[in-house]
């Protein structure tokens, strides 16, 4: 970065294993924020700027897969509001980080609540509690909002998002650097093996990456497709059986859909509790609404 103002800004992560932090980010139109208060609601510009400017959007709003008004989404360098064609001055970015509680984040997430600016409000801390499960569905989500299924990278960037939560703390940016495939090996006890272009996985590993594969691909189009081909859920089980992953895990045996359940369970971890701490950084949204309410003022 060559704008000191702007790394000074940076809200650094450096600490946290890689897989126990989601980043999420949001565009807010500002002209269509400044039009519910002042038009719909009736409140005078000075009224609506100090009104707008206490506001934090809800964590829903802030992590939604699919913005709502008067938030949405750009890859744009230069966006325009997709409800108003407000031009780029008009919107404000809301950064996300939520970090996953728990032993390996905590003396981190500690250290990273203490060097964050408190005057202002300008980056919020909420803190939810979830469970493992409703933290899995939502990084299955998220997982499925970044990878393109179109395109066939997605196998290995789905393995390698798996290995990132099942083992947070290696580099798996750097493992997965110049990897070509992703393989199953009986041979390894414990864990994973690179070879050249080759990682190499224990069966059950390899397993849960397929079974993740299948879930995120399979309301795509073509359908449960993963690094054992395409699938159907029957498939997927009879394969996990003669694998013996259903027997590994003590997964009972019942019709397909008390087996993927039992899946489930197992991936995400169940119904213990997690907490979870959504770090909101609200600075550029507090400059731009000031800037913005200059222009509406004069
Ligand atoms: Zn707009």
């Amino acid at each position: 970065m060559s704008s000191s103002k702007k790394s000074n800004r940076e809200i650094d992560l450096s600490d946290f294993p890689l897989g126990s932090v989601t980043e999420y980010a949001t565009l807010v139109c500002l002209a269509c924020t400044f039009d519910i208060f002042t038009t719909q609601l009736g409140l005078a510009p000075r009224t609506a700027y100090s009104e707008i400017r206490k506001y934090t959007p809800t964590i829903a709003e802030l992590s939604a897969p699919k913005a709502t008004p008067p938030f949405f989404d750009s890859e744009e360098t230069r966006p325009h509001c997709p409800y108003c064609n407000a031009a780029k001055r008009w919107h404000a970015r809301f950064d996300t980080f939520r970090i996953e509680g728990g032993k390996p984040t905590d003396a981190a997430r500690r250290k990273l609540i203490k060097s964050l600016p408190k005057t202002d409000n300008q980056v919020e801390v909420m803190e939810v509690k979830s469970d493992k499960r409703t933290v899995f569905f939502e990084w299955l989500d998220t997982l499925l909002g970044k990878v393109d299924l179109d395109d066939e990278a997605w196998l290995l960037e789905t393995a390698r998002a798996y290995l990132s939560r099942f083992e947070p703390t290696t580099d798996w940016t750097e493992i997965f650097a110049g990897l070509r495939a992703v393989r199953r090996s009986s041979r390894l006890l414990e864990g994973w093996e690179k070879d050249g272009s080759r990682l190499f996985l224990t069966p059950v590993l390899y397993n849960e990456v397929v079974i993740v594969q299948y879930l995120v691909s399979r309301s795509h189009v073509s359908g449960g497709r993963t690094l054992e081909g395409r699938l159907t859920l029957n498939d997927l089980i009879r394969r996990l059986r003669f694998g013996g992953y259903l027997e590994a895990k003590e997964i009972s045996s019942g019709d397909q859909f008390e087996i993927l359940e039992q899946l489930l369970e197992k991936l995400s971890g169940g119904s213990g509790k997690v907490k979870l701490y959504y770090i909101v950084d609200r600075r550029d949204f507090i400059e731009k609404v000031k800037s913005v309410y200059a222009r509406y003022a004069n």
